[in-house]
Order: C-alpha cells, then structure tokens, then sequence
C-alpha cells in the first residue's frame, strides 16, 4: 500500500500514470491532501467513484494512528502519535492568543542521542530517525483532527533536527511548497551541530535558525549539554558567525534559564559577550521541570533581571510562554510517555 500523505505533486502523478488517470486526477488528490485535510480517500469526493475504488486498491491517505491526545487548559493540544513500526512520538499544536497562528511543534526523530541533562527526550536515548513522510503526517494529523490550517513549523519536538538533516530539509521543501507555508515560518532549532549548521547556510532556504546555546561559559554548558565537548562554544561561534555572514540572515538564541546555575548575573555578562558581533533575538525559556534531575524553575525576579540585562546590550529578548505544561507538553517534556 502507498500512503499518500507526505507525497510531492510529482510523485503522485506517477501513481496516477500507473492507474492511466490524468495529471489533473493527480492536482485533486494532491489538493484533497494538503488542502481540504481528507482523511480518506472516500472523502476526496470530487474524483469519481470509479477512480476512487482504483486508487483504494493501492493506496490510503495516511497510516498514523493518535494514540492519545490531550488538550491543555491553556488550549495547547498534544498528541502522540503511532507509526506503523509501534514507536511513537509527540507533536503539539500552540494556539497563541491570535487564532491566526497556528503553530505546530514537529519531532525529527524518536528519542534523541545528544542527551541533555535537562530534557525528558535525551533520557530515552535515540530510537530511530523519522522519515520526512514521518514529520509531514505530525502536521497532516493535527490539520485533519482540528479542521483548522497550521501557519507555523517549528521542530522543537523530540529529536535533534540536524542530525536527522536529509529527511528535516526534505520535509521543509514539502511544508513550503505544498503547505504553502513560507520558509520563514519554518524553525529549527539545534542544540548546536555546527556541520549542519554549515550545511545549512550553504543552501539558505530562509528559514529561521534557533540554537539552543544556554550558557556561555564552557564548564556550565558541559555540565548542561554533552554536545558542549564534542562542538565547543567558540568553534560554534565561528560557525554562526559564519552563517549570518553567507545568509544575511539574524538567528535566535535560545537560553533556558535554571535557577541559581545559569540565570545569575555573571551568567548574562558571559552572554552579553558571547554574543558580541552576532546578529540574533534571544529567547529565554523558564526551565520546566522534568524527573530525575534536581534543577529547578527560576524565579519570576531572575528572569527579568536576565532579560533587563541582555536588553541593555541592544538585543530584543523575549521571554517563552510556557505552554501545555499541566500535560506535559511543554519544552523539554516530550518522551513517547504512554
Ligand atoms: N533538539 C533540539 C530541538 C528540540 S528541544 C534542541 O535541543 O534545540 C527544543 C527546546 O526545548 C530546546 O531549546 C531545549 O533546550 C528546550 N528544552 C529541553 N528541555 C527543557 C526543559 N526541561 N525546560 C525547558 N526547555 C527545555
Ligand atoms: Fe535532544 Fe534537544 Fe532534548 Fe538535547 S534538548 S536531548 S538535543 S531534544
């Protein structure tokens, strides 16, 4: 069986050469898919009832199942979904206070392999890369279940997006040019995989770069993040210096503050530093806790004293929203929990 979801325009035209359907059959389906969220191909009613039998016998519109989905009260909607294989994965929807943006957050793989101390995903280790047909069907899904039409990606969900980077680029093509959501409205956010980085200013497709920097002090972000022995903070600096030089393009730094380890002051003077010479908007995310370690939230006066001290440097900062917490759906809270 083909499933039909995640394919390019091209590619369903060839099903529809096979079938001797012609290339408009091909524009239908194409439209029934990405447009009109048919959940069946039953539900594509404007191909006849004979084409329809045809194309059954082949294919089927999706094979992901929602295993659960939970709706927080702040109306963030969280689902885990089930791949033909049994592995699962999370994908939430932000409905932020304008219903205009619709923001969904991808996972690029099952589990994740960098293991950051601080993240519920890393502690499950690194199931298996998803294919882009996979990160596609997160955002199908949600598009069917909710009527409504996704308007942003960002791949903040399970997985470490640059180390899954062929099958990441290939489904930012698709969410582009068959979604029609403008690559400015595609993140992905890395926690600091500079060959990706540098594959990623070669081919500049727009789209916004977040890095998951969280301090800059080495010894604080080793103690954080393994990644910090393999690609150091000035190697990663060279680098991001680099892709704004080759993209012209200003990035996003994301800075999880945690109490009493990264938010002092000391620690914004080293990020003031840091980032000296580099073009970008900081957000800073509020730790949200997760089991098994003993890191804790930062108080409501430590984040505004961070945020008033980075303001002074001229950067724009903002503070993230924490969204879907009460089921865990928050940043860092995404682990395939059944
Ligand atoms: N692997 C990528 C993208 C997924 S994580 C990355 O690390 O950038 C998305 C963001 O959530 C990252 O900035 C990550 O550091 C942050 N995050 C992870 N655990 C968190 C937690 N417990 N509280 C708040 N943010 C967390
Ligand atoms: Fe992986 Fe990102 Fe979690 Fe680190 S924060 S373990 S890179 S998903």
């Amino acid at each position: 069986m083909i499933t039909l979801s995640g394919l390019s325009l091209e590619e369903i035209e060839h099903i529809t050469d096979e079938l001797g359907a012609s290339k408009y059959r091909a524009r239908q389906i194409h439209n029934g898919i990405y447009l009109k969220s048919a959940k069946t191909i039953d539900e594509m009613t404007d191909l006849s009832l004979k084409f329809r039998e045809e194309l059954k016998k082949i294919a089927v519109v999706t094979d992901v199942k929602i295993k659960v989905k939970q709706e927080s009260a702040d109306g963030t909607l969280k689902y885990l979904l089930e791949y033909p294989d049994g592995e699962y994965v999370e994908t939430v929807l932000m409905r932020f206070d304008n219903r205009a943006n619709l923001t969904a957050c991808v996972s690029s793989q099952v589990g994740c392999a960098v293991n950051c101390s601080f993240c519920a995903t890393g502690k499950r280790g690194f199931i298996r890369n998803l294919t882009y047909k996979e990160i596609i069907e997160q955002v199908l899904t949600i598009q069917r279940d909710t009527g409504l039409k996704v308007t942003n990606i960002v791949f903040m969900g399970q997985g470490e997006p640059l180390l899954n980077l062929d099958n990441v680029l290939k489904a930012m093509k698709i969410f582009n040019e068959n979604f029609q959501i403008g690559a400015r409205r595609l993140t992905v956010s890395t926690s600091g995989i500079i060959p990706g980085i540098e594959k990623l200013a070669e081919i500049d497709m727009q789209s916004t770069l977040a890095i998951s920097l969280h301090s800059a002090n080495h010894e604080t972000r080793a103690r954080l993040m393994n990644i910090e022995n393999k690609y150091p903070l000035d190697k990663l600096h060279k680098a991001l210096k680099s892709y704004i030089e080759k993209t012209g393009r200003r990035i996003t730094i994301e800075y999880l503050l945690i109490k009493d380890l990264n938010d002092t002051v000391e620690s914004a003077k080293q990020l003031v530093n840091y980032l000296n010479g580099i073009k970008c908007n900081i957000n800073l995310i509020p730790y949200n806790p997760t089991e098994k370690n003993d890191y804790q939230k930062p108080s409501g006066n430590s984040v505004m004293r961070f945020k008033s001290l980075l303001e002074q440097s001229g950067k724009k900062v903002t503070v993230r929203l924490e969204r879907g917490a009460d089921i865990d759906a928050a940043c860092g809270q995404l682990r395939g929990k059944i």
